[in-house]
C-alpha cells in the first residue's frame, strides 16, 4: 500500500497541538493543579504525546499503557490492558493521550479503569476523532481534528507497523 493523499501537514498539526495545549494549561490552572500525570496509549500516541507535553506549563509525569485490540469476536468489544501504568495515580490529575478515537471502546475502557484508582481527575485528549464511528457515545475532553470514516497513517499512526514516523498524516491507497 502507498500513501495516497496528505490530509494534515506538519505545520497544521503543530499549530493544533499548541491550541490543545493552551486549553489544557488553562484547565489545570483553573483547578489549581501544579502537576499532571500524562498517560500515553502505546504505540500510536507517542508522537502526539511528545509534542503535547512540551507545550504544557505545569509539572508533568510520564506514564504509558498498552491496550489490546479486541479479543475474540469483534462483537465482544472488550479491550484489555496489556501494559499497565508504572506508577500510582491515586490523588493525581491524569490526562490520557490517544492518537485517534474511533468506536470509543478503548478510551471508555481506559478512563473507567483509571477512575477506579482514585485519581483527583481524569481527562482525555485525542488528536483525531471519527465521531461517525462511535458505538458508545464517548466524548473526549480535547479533540485535535474531527475526520470522516477513513483510515489514516503517519504522526504515530500505523498500518501493520508501518508509516508511524511520517511527519504528516495521510490516507492510504487501497487496491
Ligand atoms: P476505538 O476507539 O475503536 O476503541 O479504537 C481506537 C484505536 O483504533 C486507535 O487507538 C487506533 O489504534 C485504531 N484506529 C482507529 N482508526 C484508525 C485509523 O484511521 N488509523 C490508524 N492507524 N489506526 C486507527
Ligand atoms: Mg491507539
Amino acid at each position: 500500500m502507498e500513501v495516497d493523499k496528505i490530509l494534515f501537514a506538519p505545520e497544521e498539526i503543530r499549530a493544533r497541538v499548541r491550541e490543545l495545549a493552551a486549553k489544557i494549561n488553562a484547565h489545570y490552572v483553573g483547578l489549581g493543579a501544579d502537576s499532571v500525570t500524562v498517560v500515553g496509549v502505546l504505540k500510536g500516541a507517542v508522537v502526539f504525546f511528545a509534542d503535547l507535553v512540551r507545550e504544557l506549563k505545569l509539572g508533568v509525569e510520564f506514564d504509558f499503557v498498552k491496550v489490546s485490540s479486541y479479543v475474540g469476536t469483534e462483537s465482544t468489544r472488550e479491550p484489555k490492558l496489556t501494559l499497565d501504568l508504572s506508577g500510582s495515580v491515586t490523588h493525581k490529575h491524569v490526562l490520557i493521550v490517544e492518537d485517534i478515537l474511533d468506536t470509543g471502546h478503548t478510551l471508555r475502557f481506559l478512563s473507567d479503569n483509571i477512575k477506579t484508582r482514585e485519581p483527583l481527575s481524569v481527562q482525555t485528549a485525542t488528536l483525531f476523532d471519527k465521531p461517525s464511528r462511535r458505538e458508545n457515545g464517548f466524548v473526549a475532553d480535547y479533540v485535535g481534528f474531527e475526520i470522516p470514516d477513513l483510515f489514516i497513517v503517519g504522526y504515530g499512526l500505523d498500518c501493520d507497523g508501518e508509516y508511524r514516523q511520517l511527519p504528516f498524516v495521510a490516507s492510504l491507497k487501497t487496491k
